[in-house]
């Protein structure tokens, strides 16, 4: 695939609209309170899955970087994970379903700055889990690290804890974008890291750059994936930054005028999707990059690619069960939701009420859609006969109004839709999100739109 032939200008202007980004259907916007008593347990009683994986969101942060739209605690005070910790512990210990839950194939560590966490707190982190969960021997355990503070003794103690693979915030190497998003590390201090976990054997180094911060040009980014390329990490994730100051206080900081604008923004996305497919690495979905023996890139191969919280995926027949504050649950037909602040998640657990108070229970509409937006980002293609025979429907009755709005798509070059098949050209791979949203029933009115980002 020629990157040159993703971007056709006039249609990215078209389509380059607001959209949500599909790590669910229906999409967090749609939460609501849950009705269940134990909705966590329901959940499971109705999934057919017969694997686990586990999200652990670890919310503290050591500084605060003003691009960030996570959900985190800024703070020095270490004795504040222990605290966690021990609500973690209460929350797994009153899960109804933890004796009984299928063996996890898949541990990954999330945040805020999972690297917060000493190596004392991670043991007893890893020890909680194992105690309470059957994990499989051999099973993938990520972790995303913050490089600031992050030395290679501490690489090797995760590494005897049993992390394979790690993922490192590089974001921009430039000390002027750094200065301005406040994050300021070492390039030289990352490869050292980069070369130390593929020394210990870590399978998977991923590095997350961001496009669109502030004072960002294409000579400085060029510099910016050249660093990047030197180290040669097996993935590269390549976001694009929203700036919402309306939402996050911390993008306050970031001056409009400093900002890229849209045609800069589309042509640094352009240069990094040129240089990385140059370097031989392989574009995956809309956002991630992978040497082509990577698993990501042969799931892609072979239609076998899944799209979950945390990205694309190779374990999408897997439940995934998420611990900690904001934590989302993707088990059977529903998504379940800690609640989002600290203080909330320790009353909840104090009271010995179930943390997940939050989410849907899809109706059998939501899962059919749910289904082929996933085919569609993931795959970006969809077999019809397929889906009529998973949901006993009849496609061209079911989706007789999505049909009809599709015709644009096709008009335009991007689509093409048989009675048996619809097919994504790779003009359309950058706009995946909007022919997807033809199929969300919760953009009917468009009155949501505005709460997401543009899809570039
Ligand atoms: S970007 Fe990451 S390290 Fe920075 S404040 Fe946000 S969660 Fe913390």
């Amino acid at each position: 695939m020629s990157v040159q032939s993703l971007f056709n200008e006039p249609l990215l202007n078209k389509y380059n609209i607001n959209g949500p980004r599909y790590t669910s259907y229906p999409t967090a916007l749609e939460f609501g309170p849950l009705t269940q008593k134990l909705p966590l347990k329901d959940a499971f009683v109705q999934s057919q899955q017969q694997a686990l994986s586990l999200y652990i969101h670890i919310p503290f942060c050591h500084q605060l970087c003003y691009y960030c739209g996570c959900n985190k605690v800024v703070t020095r005070h270490q004795d504040k994970a222990d605290r966690y910790l021990d609500y973690l512990e209460k929350e797994i210990r009153q899960l109804p379903v933890c004796a009984k839950a299928p063996p996890v194939k898949q541990i990954h560590l999330g945040g805020g700055s999972p690297s917060f966490l000493t190596l004392a707190q991670h043991t007893r982190l890893i020890a909680l889990l194992t105690t309470h969960f059957s994990v499989e021997k051999g099973a993938q355990k990520s972790i995303e690290i913050d490089p600031r503070g992050v030395t290679t003794e501490y690489l090797s103690g995760l590494s005897k804890l049993g992390f394979n693979r790690v993922s490192i915030g590089v974001q921009d190497t430039t000390e002027k974008v750094q200065e301005a998003i406040n994050r300021v590390q070492d390039t030289s201090h990352i490869a050292t890291l980069v070369k130390h976990a593929k020394q210990l054997g870590m399978t998977s180094v991923n590095l997350d750059l961001i496009y669109g911060l502030p004072h960002q040009t294409l000579s400085s980014f060029t510099e910016t994936l050249s660093h990047v390329l030197t180290m040669r990490p097996q993935r590269v994730s390549l976001f694009s930054y929203a700036h919402l100051p309306a939402r996050f206080a911390a993008q306050r900081k970031i001056d409009n005028a400093w900002l890229p604008q849209a045609q800069s923004k589309t042509a640094l996305m352009k240069l990094a999707m040129e240089t990385l497919n140059g370097a031989g690495y392989e574009l995956i979905g809309m956002d991630h990059f992978a040497l082509p023996d990577d698993e990501l890139a042969k799931a892609q191969r072979s239609g076998t690619l899944h799209r979950n919280f945390q990205g694309y995926t190779t374990m999408g027949d897997l439940d995934l069960l998420g611990l900690g504050v904001s934590s989302i649950s993707a088990v059977g037909p529903a998504y379940l939701q800690n609640p989002k602040t600290l203080n909330d998640y320790y009353s909840k657990l104090d009271e010995g009420k179930p943390s997940q108070h939050h989410g849907c229970f899809l109706s059998s509409d939501d899962q059919i859609r749910r289904y082929i937006i996933q085919q569609l980002m993931c795959n970006l293609a969809l077999s019809v006969n397929d889906v009529e025979n998973r949901f006993a429907i009849n496609f061209a009755n079911y989706f007789k109004e999505e049909l009809t709005e599709l015709q644009a798509f096709v008009d335009d070059g991007l689509l093409t839709v048989t009675p048996h098949a619809i097919f994504a050209t790779s003009s359309a791979r950058l706009l995946i999100r909007v022919i997807a949203m033809t199929f969300d029933a919760y953009l009917a009115s468009k009155k949501n739109l505005h709460r997401y980002s543009r899809v570039i």
